[in-house]
């Protein structure tokens, strides 16, 4: 059995923050992650020496707290600023205007890898039950492992979480179980398209569609990711919850017709990978930016089970770091 301080479930940027956090103020702290590397919905992909963001592909930040982070990042050099908008709606006609958009130096999975150096994390460890015994929480992983810990994270989407807690037979309180069951997900089918040819994608290298089934379309290269034309594009929710079962030639050709008005006259598909997110988006996010779970007999001060993640009041990058800083905070009690 492997012990620590606090067990974090989920290293994507929730549970990255939170871990980071915590091993800030002292704390020993053993991140277990299903996937094979860090990032979770900031994911890259690579295609033979080209990279693509599958999953987000941007960052803005509003508040003063992720801008200091921001800051700090554009300083290390792990991000830069992309533009000040996007092709098709919110383009800002001079550097003046419009949201900063912000982008990572190669990709954002990369950005994922760099937070979590000097933390140790067990990738490829997917946790199948949480269980609560004599005041520690123990972690079960696939492979047999059991972590053990007197405080714990969860950071994986609502569904995943309730999963586990339910494997390992925590009883939630009723008004908790019920609050955490309300919190839906929408799906996003992405692909990402290396073609041989020409492309033409208006700077800064995407668009937005709101009124498209395929409502995004972002220019690989213009991001300094690929050498080459990579396109990556995302269904809405409804295209992706429709074709969620189909086979994957199929999402193709339609994701290819939308490309179309985009490709110049030679372009051809070399390579093509199809990604499902099943919980892409939260569509009805909870209050708290982090969730200090009720459990018989513990002091609601002093919470030993925290969840995070981008379903904690805020959506996206921003949202879900906020999120792993209020987790930490809830367990340090400051
Ligand atoms: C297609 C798409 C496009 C997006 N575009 C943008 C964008 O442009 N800008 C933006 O700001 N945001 C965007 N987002 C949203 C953004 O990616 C997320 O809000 C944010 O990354 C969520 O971070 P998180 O840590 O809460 O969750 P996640 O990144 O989902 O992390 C949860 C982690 O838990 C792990 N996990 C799950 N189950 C288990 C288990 N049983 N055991 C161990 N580990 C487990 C997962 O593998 C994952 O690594 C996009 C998301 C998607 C899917």
């Amino acid at each position: 059995m492997s012990r620590s301080d606090v067990i974090v479930v989920g290293a994507g940027m929730a549970g990255l923050t939170a871990a980071r956090r915590l091993q800030e103020a002292g704390r020993a702290v053993q991140i277990l992650e299903a996937a094979p590397h860090p990032g979770g919905r900031m994911a890259t992909i690579h295609l033979d020496g080209d990279a693509a963001d599958t999953g987000a592909q941007y960052f803005t930040a509003f508040t003063p707290r992720f801008q200091a982070q921001v800051h700090a990042w554009l300083a290390k050099g792990w991000i830069h600023l992309w533009s000040m908008g996007l092709a098709s709606g919110s383009l800002a006609p001079n550097r003046t205007q419009g949201q900063l958009r912000y982008i990572a130096e190669g990709g954002m999975g990369r950005l994922a890898e760099r937070l979590a150096q000097d933390l140790e994390i067990h990738c490829a460890q997917p946790v199948v039950a949480v269980e609560g015994a004599g005041g520690f929480w123990q972690v079960h992983t696939r492979s047999g492992t059991t972590f053990q810990a007197p405080a714990l994270v969860l950071t994986p989407p609502i569904p995943v979480i309730l999963e586990l807690l339910q494997a390992g037979g925590v009883a939630l309180a009723d008004e908790d179980r019920a609050a955490l069951s309300s919190v839906r997900y929408a799906p996003c089918i992405a692909g990402v398209f290396r073609f041989q040819g020409e492309v033409h994608v208006p700077p800064p290298g995407s668009v937005q569609r709101p009124a498209h089934a395929i409502n995004w379309i972002a220019d690989n290269r213009q991001k300094g990711l690929s050498q080459g034309p990579v396109l990556t594009v995302h269904a809405n929710p409804d295209y992706s919850r429709r074709y969620w079962e189909a086979p994957e030639l199929e999402i193709r050709e339609t994701m290819l017709a939308a490309l179309q008005g985009y490709l110049g006259p030679e372009a051809q598909v070399i390579e093509a990978r199809i990604v499902r997110w099943r919980h892409a988006l939260p569509e009805s996010p909870l209050l708290q930016r982090a969730y200090a779970v009720s459990l018989p007999g513990e002091d609601s001060s002093e919470p030993t089970l925290v969840l995070g993640g981008d379903a904690f009041a805020g959506p996206r990058v921003e949202g879900a770091f906020l999120s792993g800083q209020a987790a930490a905070s809830a367990l340090l009690q400051v």
